[in-house]
């Protein structure tokens, strides 16, 4: 049995003890009927029952129409389950993949070349099929939007590598089959829904093969809103001030609940706080290592409008929002570069990290200021560019953005 609370004419009776499981998804919220139920509403989560507070809508719980005790017709708001099975699942997968990505790291594998160019590894393939499988297992109604699909190793000159891919994925699920691994595979050519998860199996490929940073990007995504985000980062090191340290971090943000840092090798767990700072000289911008996935003479020309003097980091992949979410930079900017103004960016390169982000106090938009819109396809097609900061910068760097 849970606690609702009633809302009614804005007030709150005593609470009501209704059965849980009658409660529908969050993904089946009206937004608008939401918000009318709740406005000006103060509502005690059963975790916080000390501390009465005004949540964001997002984290107030599904709100229903019920009839209270005397019969008459009001609002009720029920807490929204914790996503205990959606980030036990999640922290499993990316676990599980990190490992078969660091197996094939050290075998240091020629890649391959997708259509577009970009490269492609056996890595990526396996660790789709892992996260997939694990997605499919736990939540059979979820599409999941990733980054591969199997066409590539099906050809016939591909046998070798899909053998190798096979034999990584048997590593951790022994029974697997062929087709089963070719199906998981392309379990990720899911379509939008009003809940679907989105996939990076390795987000940052160029470093993967460079032996530089890489990540494993997942994210759960309802009625458009990012909810939760794992970013699996084996080669980032437990602490940025020992570079040479212990390495393998996974970040895990739910909505609401704060973005904590999990040891990839250990259980030691910590929370994600962005640095606060809005001194220039104590700004840090970090930036893709791949100069042409971003417009670095435009963020050479933001640093000097906001008085910045601090070098450049450059670090591969979504690592950068994890790097922004514990301090050590405060600015992440993606500018599409001039001879391609009209990019936009994979939903898969952008959701796990912007949450991890957002839920360690930082904030992300596009360079207009607009939210990031995860409702709309495999791309941001609504946004152009994207601007992840500490927060406290955020207002100072659209000032430039929406100028230049
Ligand atoms: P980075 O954050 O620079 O490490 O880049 C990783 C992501 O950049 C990849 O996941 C790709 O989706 C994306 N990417 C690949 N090529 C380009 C490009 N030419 N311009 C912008 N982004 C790219
Ligand atoms: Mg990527």
């Amino acid at each position: 049995m849970a606690a609702a609370q009633v809302i009614r004419n804005r007030g709150i009776s005593p609470a009501l003890n209704l059965n849980l499981s009658e409660v529908g998804l969050v993904s089946d919220i009206k937004e608008n009927a939401c918000r009318d139920g709740l406005v000006g509403a103060r509502v005690t989560l059963p975790s916080q029952e000390s501390a009465k507070q005004e949540l964001p809508i997002a984290r107030l719980g599904i709100s229903r129409q019920i009839k209270d005790s005397d019969g008459r017709e009001c609002q009720a708001v029920f807490p929204i389950p914790s996503m205990k099975q959606e980030r036990q699942t999640a922290i499993a997968a990316v676990r599980a993949a990190a490992k078969l990505c660091e197996t094939v790291r050290q075998q240091r594998s020629q890649p391959l070349t997708k259509q577009d160019a970009s490269p492609v590894t056996v890595a990526d393939f396996g660790a789709q099929a892992i996260v997939c499988q694990a997605l499919a297992a736990n939540f059979s109604d979820d599409p999941v939007i990733g980054e591969e699909d199997s066409t590539m190793l099906q050809q016939s000159d591909r046998q070798e590598e899909f053998n190798r891919v096979v034999a990584l994925v048997r590593d951790i699920l022994p029974q697997a089959t062929p087709d089963e691994i070719l199906h998981w595979i392309d379990c990720g050519n899911g379509k939008i829904a009003s809940r679907y998860w989105t996939l990076d199996p390795i987000d940052g490929t160029k470093g993967f093969i460079r032996g530089d940073q890489y990540a494993i990007a997942l994210a759960l995504v309802e009625a458009g809103k990012l909810q939760l985000g794992i970013l699996g980062c084996p080669a980032l090191p437990l602490d940025p001030r020992e570079p040479d340290g212990p390495k393998g971090i996974l970040f895990l943000a739910v909505r609401g609940e704060g973005t904590q840092i999990l040891s990839l090798t250990d259980n030691t767990t910590t929370l994600a706080k962005v640095n606060s700072t809005g001194e220039p000289q104590k700004l840090g911008l970090i930036t893709s290592v791949e100069a042409r996935h971003s417009d670095r003479s435009k963020q050479h020309a933001l640093a000097k409008a906001i008085g910045m003097t601090r070098p450049f980091l450059q670090m591969d992949s979504q690592a950068k929002y994890a790097a922004v979410a514990r301090g050590e930079a405060d600015i992440y900017t993606r500018i599409p570069p001039p001879d391609r103004p009209n990019k936009r960016e994979n939903i898969w390169d952008h959701a796990a990290g912007a949450i991890v982000l957002e839920e360690a106090g930082g904030r992300v938009t596009d360079l207009d200021g607009k939210p990031l819109d995860f409702s709309l396809g495999a791309k941001l097609t609504a946004n152009r560019g994207i601007v992840a900061s500490n927060g406290t910068i955020h207002d100072r760097i659209l000032q430039f953005t929406r100028e230049n």
